[in-house]
């Protein structure tokens, strides 16, 4: 079936603006043109900020079970739209739709519910003196907040953040990646039609550097940022933010470790192994791209991943039965080879992999890459080190329990890791030891909304979810009364 050409707009003050310098949208599964996209100017951004400014006044007056009616309804349309979503993810993304159907767009819209009903049945915190004063904590939005999303995972990051900053009553203006405009453009489409007021929820497309992303971080009228990307963007944003003295949040990268003991049930640990290293093509900020495994079942636990991850099917991300999309384009997928290159030089083994797929065209012009494993490297190597950010895991043998947890926090991230152990003790030793914000035991990316989620080290400042969230977007506000 022909598809659209997406002609893609901004959503300014409720209105959809065509704009007017147009960028290209590819499919990165072949690379064709599959629409058009418009950068946002200084004026539009202004336009946007000031709508945004303008439906604060009103929005962050308005009773949460109100804004909770509004952002049902949006949750509503999300789900009456859900394959329709999913298809226009794997369009964005190259993600394979097997895998966009599998709960991953269904969790939107109870995200969003999860954080309207929050809004409602938050407490607060009284704290009475022995004096007979009484501390009581408000709460109160904080203004308009600059989204900036990534382009791995655009529509999750959309329900993250846009969840939370209108359910608390903030405004935003809200900035897609390049690469993946489509998703929250139709999101911003549902929000419409659903009811959401003019100026509350505002999406500007375009670049980063001199460019609508730059012009939001450094917009005088934006109180805050919450940022998902590059650890390397995330700083320079922050210094653009620090001229007002933004309120930031930072979502950052990640090389995660995934340890797996002698003790682990092997066939699970294949399987979640799988999992966190070639999920999205290793395009996650958690993905597992750092592979410890105990020596004494080193070689028959790599037999088993090996012959799995050779499992994973490349082709058509649209086809159910395509188990490995594509990376988001051929720039990224010239990076990531070039870290294959770098293994190679440095004398590893290319277990799997290291190739690209041989597939029938159309997608013989896409950015496929095959899962690939490399071994032999010091935990020191580049390859061990960076954000590969693609189907490239690190095989990393270790004997002691002390010498797996050098191994996985001897990185300038710490976003998550995951353990495999049947063993409770060292559960709860390494979860202690492990420098990272979120610990999954036995099992990969199991995401609870209302516990915090973030990173230390260079992987973020800052926590999203639960009531982490209503942290960052709200003001508290301490009332101290006399009983005189
Ligand atoms: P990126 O940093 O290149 O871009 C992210 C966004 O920032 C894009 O919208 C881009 O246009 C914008 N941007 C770039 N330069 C900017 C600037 N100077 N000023 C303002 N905006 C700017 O990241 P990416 O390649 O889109 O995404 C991949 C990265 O995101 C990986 O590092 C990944 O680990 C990280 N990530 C982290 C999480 C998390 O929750 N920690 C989740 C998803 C992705």
């Amino acid at each position: 079936m022909p598809r659209p050409v997406y002609e893609v707009t901004h959503y300014i003050n409720g209105e959809f603006v065509k704009g007017g310098n147009r960028f290209e949208i590819r499919y990165p599964a072949t690379n064709e043109v599959i629409g058009t996209a418009p950068e946002g100017t200084p004026d539009e951004v202004d336009a946007a900020v000031q709508a945004a400014r303008q439906a604060f006044k009103s929005w962050s007056q308005a009773s949460p079970s109100a804004r909770r009616k509004v952002l049902r309804a949006f949750a509503q349309a999300i789900r009456e739209h859900h394959d329709e979503l999913a298809e226009l993810e794997t369009l964005d993304v190259g993600r394979t739709i097997r895998d966009n159907k599998a709960g991953y767009i269904r969790s939107l819209a109870s995200t969003i519910e999860y954080y309207a009903d929050l809004a409602v049945t938050a407490g607060t915190e009284a704290y009475p003196m022995s004096n007979g004063y009484l501390n009581y904590i408000l709460r109160s939005p904080v203004g308009v907040g600059g989204l900036i999303l990534p382009w791995n995972v655009p529509m999750l990051l959309v329900s993250w953040k846009v969840g939370p900053a209108l359910a608390f009553g903030n405004t935003v203006v809200m900035k897609p990646a390049e690469w993946t405009p489509l998703g929250a453009w139709r999101l911003a489409q549902l929000a419409h039609e659903a009811g959401l007021p003019p100026g509350v929820l505002n999406v500007v497309h375009g670049f980063g550097p001199d460019s609508t992303g730059e012009y939001i971080t450094k917009h005088p009228d934006i109180d805050l940022i919450s940022f998902t990307g590059e650890s390397a963007t995330g700083k320079t944003i922050m210094e653009a933010a620090a001229k007002s003295l933004k309120r930031v949040s930072f979502e950052l990268g990640g090389k995660a470790a995934n340890i797996i003991f002698e003790d682990a049930d092997l066939d699970r640990a294949v399987k979640v192994s799988v999992d966190a290293a070639f999920q999205n093509q290793g395009q996650l900020c958690i993905a597992g791209s750092r592979l410890l495994v105990q020596r004494s079942i080193y070689e028959p636990f790599m037999e088993k991943f090996t012959a799995a991850a050779r499992e994973l099917r490349p082709g058509d991300p649209m086809n159910p039965e395509t188990t490995l999309g594509s990376l988001i384009s051929a720039e990224h997928l010239q990076r990531v080879t070039s870290y294959i290159e770098v293994a190679r030089q440095s004398g590893a083994a290319i277990r799997l992999g290291g190739d690209r797929p041989d597939l029938p065209a159309p997608f013989n012009q896409g950015n496929f890459l095959n899962a690939t494993i490399i071994e032999g490297l010091p935990p020191q190597n580049r390859v061990c080190q960076e954000e590969i950010f693609g189907p490239v895991v690190a095989a990393l043998p270790f004997d002691t329990e002390e010498e797996a947890v050098e191994i996985a926090n001897g990185v300038n991230y710490g976003l998550s890791a995951v353990i495999q152990t049947r063993d409770v003790g060292r559960v709860l030793r390494l979860s202690n030891a492990l420098n990272v914000g979120t610990v999954w035991v036995n099992d990969f990316f199991v995401r609870d909304i209302r516990t915090p989620f973030g990173g230390m080290k260079q992987s973020g400042i800052g926590r999203e979810g639960g009531t982490f969230s209503l942290d960052f977007w709200t003001e508290a506000k301490t009332v101290c009364v006399s009983s005189q």
